[in-house]
């Protein structure tokens, strides 16, 4: 069946113990492994590293309110010089799950509004989502990183102090122009 898909996700929450009386809560405070890269090209959480959630589950009339953060470490790399990079992300999350035969669940598609399936929620999508917009599409080493060598190409950050090219001296440069003329 479809709705097994994602069961074994730790992101997939099991809420039967909410019930569905409006007014009822329960609290999710666990961390678990990332179940896949989740991040953008420069910055992603890797794939099993920690999530932690804290959240809150409230049953409204139309299905499960999952309000709260998630943080995990993430890593990557700096965008002007390619060190690798290690950093944080937190993102809040405020998602309403529609529980099944509800008119919004009849309403709506699951693209829309995520659907209570089997008892679970599965908030896989909605972290996706919601790192891809908390993370820096370029992120940098340090707010003053002096990118890469723009001669030899190392990283100015690991390079010595001073570090700088000897550049060809003015009269040889001279001297090769004249070179290339002759050769015409
Ligand atoms: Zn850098
Ligand atoms: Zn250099």
């Amino acid at each position: 069946m479809a709705t097994h898909r994602n069961s074994r996700s730790p992101l997939v929450i099991n809420i039967a113990r909410l019930g569905r009386r409006p007014g009822s809560m329960m609290t999710f405070q666990e961390t678990v492994p990332s179940p896949a890269r989740i991040g953008l090209e420069l910055a992603a959480i890797p794939e099993g590293a920690p999530l932690e959630l804290d959240l809150r589950i409230e049953s409204v009339s139309e299905g499960a309110l999952v309000t709260g953060t998630m943080s995990a470490p993430t890593t990557g790399e700096c965008a002007r010089c390619l060190t690798p990079v290690t950093g944080d992300v937190e993102i809040d999350l405020t998602e309403l799950f529609a529980y099944p035969d509800s008119a919004t669940e009849a309403t709506t598609d699951a693209d829309e509004v995520g659907h209570v399936v089997n008892d679970s929620v599965d908030l896989e999508q909605p972290v996706i989502d919601a790192v891809g917009l908390a993370l820096p599409f370029s992120p940098l080493c340090g707010p003053d990183c002096q990118g890469l060598c723009p001669d030899c190409g190392i990283p100015m950050a690991t390079a010595e102090p001073g570090h700088h090219h000897e550049k060809i001296d003015p009269r040889w440069a001279k001297l090769s122009s004249m070179l290339e003329t002759d050769d015409k």
